[in-house]
């Protein structure tokens, strides 16, 4: 059902996301079987990983007034502190174990210890480019189907930029969680509305 032009972007399914990790996002394993099966049907799959280096600025332990989960104001603007998670080289940075897709690219993200990088395609400058809307450009994708962790958060901004480059762009919400601060996973609903983000 899904064509050569469909890819799936597999958004962050690592372990620091799921139970038992540093930011973990409740049920984010419960994804993992529902992933390796809609995977199955694509012929074009992506991952995306979130790699921080140790005293990445999105750490709230780089702020010593702050405590996780409060605002802190970059040079970017507004950004969430979180726990340490997702350190380059960790156990809680690798894939879920479980996770069995194909993937043509894994894309590393959040690497610059300044900015951090909810989005697959911007920084959270919402200027710099990862480089993926390049990357899927010259590939001749035109859908991109986002799945992932967290719905609120990487898979929100990732399917918003998808779809202002100009991809037609969809997100299965079953095989999401959500971090859920302050109403977030709602906010995520009511935006792809608002941008013609379809939800499955
Ligand atoms: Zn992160």
């Amino acid at each position: 059902m899904w064509k050569d032009t469909d890819v799936l972007l597999v958004i962050d399914v690592q372990n620091d996301f799921c139970p038992g990790g540093k930011l973990a996002v409740p049920g984010g394993d419960e994804v993992v079987p529902l992933i390796n099966r809609i995977a199955h049907g694509f012929r074009h799959v992506i991952l995306t990983q979130d790699w921080h280096p140790a005293e990445h600025k999105s750490f709230a332990a780089q702020h010593p007034a702050k405590n996780p989960f409060e605002i802190a104001m970059m040079h970017y603007g507004h950004q969430t502190l979180w726990p340490d998670h997702c350190v380059q080289g960790t156990h809680g940075a690798e894939f879920h174990k479980d996770l069995h897709v194909n993937a043509e690219l894994i894309l590393r993200k959040g690497f610059r210890e300044e900015i951090d990088s909810y989005s697959a395609f911007f920084e959270n400058d919402r200027t710099t480019p990862t480089g993926l809307g390049g990357y899927l450009r010259e590939r001749g994708f035109e859908k991109v189907v986002c799945v992932g962790l967290a719905f609120d958060y990487c898979v929100r901004f990732s399917a918003e930029d998808a779809r202002r480059l100009g991809f037609e762009t969809e997100v299965i919400e079953a095989a999401c969680r959500s971090i859920d601060l302050d109403g977030s996973a709602a906010a995520a609903r009511q935006s792809f509305q608002e941008h013609g983000i379809a939800l499955a």
